[in-house]
């Protein structure tokens, strides 16, 4: 069976088997976390023992460790639940973050996406009422790493509290809760291996959140609702298997090097920061990211235009916006992120495809070029 070169893990990652399998072990076992006989202590079992995996992945304690449906919820509980009014986002937070938080003071990024540090102390330093800074790990179209230690010890200077959405690191760089000192760490599931519809929050304990819904007493009275446990269970075996960090910037290299190679004009967003080595963010000069994405796709080649989050609606980046990247070539980019199951031949069919797209297009342009000059 043809099976496609899979390069969209920031969107979603593969399932891996280790996660099926405790997927399917937990659903056959059925049961409710909350009853007390054993069918009730059996489910127990599996969101305890995926809690304690979870939260180790992250160096966090587990009972600091509230699962969600997923990062979206688990960003909206921070924002929306730290008794911060006064909120400071970067130019480049997910939606999850922004949107929970539309009166926030976006923070700029320089031009290879980082946070603007002087802008983040000017900002804390403007007003004596303590806010909630938002900046996430790092970014989902082009895998650069905000300096979280930095904003951390600005923060804390400020009596400001921090929030991390660090869904686009976990299983991706070691990622460490109690080093980076932050308050409340958001984390998905489905980035790295599990399954989509579960996340987590860590929350420092004595740090303030209020639920965003009202119900039983789950998650310690933290999120109300009976626990997704098969989900969950799935996350707590992805979790233990990320525990081996991946080791596939070497790929990614290959491919911008060979990229590169086609045209040496083309510029890979956020390669002068630190980024994930799972990332590259690029464009083919005059080419919609959209006809990129099909082109690719008949090719067997699984990549996005910038953030696929908005329900296959290919829009201008605010990303790329943000980073003073032109309309026109943002509106040309595309993202190749790479995962656990990444293997060489998925990088050399994506560079094969891309090329020959490449070609039939300066090859058209030419053509049109040329009979454009004939025709004068
Ligand atoms: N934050 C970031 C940086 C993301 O990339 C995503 C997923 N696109 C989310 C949050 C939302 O995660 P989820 O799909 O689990 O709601």
């Amino acid at each position: 069976m043809f099976s496609p070169a899979y390069l969209d893990h920031n969107a979603t990652s593969p399932l891996r088997p280790v996660a099926f399998d405790a997927m399917a072990e937990a659903l056959r076992a059925g049961g409710n976390p909350s009853s007390v006989h054993g069918a009730g202590r059996k489910a127990r079992a599996f969101v305890d023992k995926a809690r304690r995996q979870v939260a180790a992945l992250v160096g966090a304690r587990p009972g600091d460790t509230i699962f969600t449906s997923g990062a979206t919820e688990a960003n909206n509980l921070a924002v929306l639940g730290s008794g911060r009014r006064r909120i400071l986002v970067t130019a480049v937070e997910h939606d999850s973050v922004r949107r929970a938080a539309p009166q926030a003071e976006v923070l700029p990024v320089n031009a290879e996406g980082v946070l603007d540090l002087a802008a983040l102390e000017a900002a804390l330093a403007a007003s004596a009422e303590p806010a909630l800074v938002a900046v996430m790990l790092a970014n989902n179209e082009t895998g650069v790493v905000q300096p979280i230690g930095d904003v951390v010890r600005l923060a804390r200077a400020a009596g400001a509290l921090v929030h991390c959405d660090a869904v686009q690191g976990v299983g991706k760089v070691p990622v460490d809760f109690q080093a980076l000192g932050v308050d409340y760490l958001s984390l998905s599931a489905h980035k790295f291996g599990g399954p989509t519809g579960v996340g987590a929050l860590i929350v420092r304990s004595g740090v303030p959140l209020s639920p965003d819904r009202l119900g039983g007493g789950q998650e310690a009275n933290r999120r109300a609702g009976t626990e997704n446990v098969g989900g969950i269970a799935g996350f707590g075996a992805a979790a233990a298997e990320a525990m081996t960090p991946l080791n596939v910037t070497g790929l990614r290299d290959e491919l911008e090097i060979a990229i590169a190679k086609i045209d040496s004009r083309i510029r890979f967003y956020g390669a002068g920061a630190t980024r994930l080595g799972t990332t590259s963010c690029f464009a083919m000069p005059g080419v919609t990211a959209e006809t990129q994405v099909m082109a690719l796709d008949l090719a067997g080649v699984c990549i996005s235009a910038g953030a696929a989050c908005s329900s296959g609606k290919v829009q201008r980046s605010p990303v790329l916006t943000a980073m003073g990247v032109p309309a026109d070539e943002a509106a040309s980019a595309i993202r190749v992120s790479l995962g656990w199951n990444s293997h060489r031949a998925d990088i050399e069919r994506l560079i094969e495809a891309w090329q020959s797209l490449y070609i039939r297009v300066t090859k058209s342009d030419i053509s049109h070029t040329s009979s454009r000059a004939r025709a004068a």
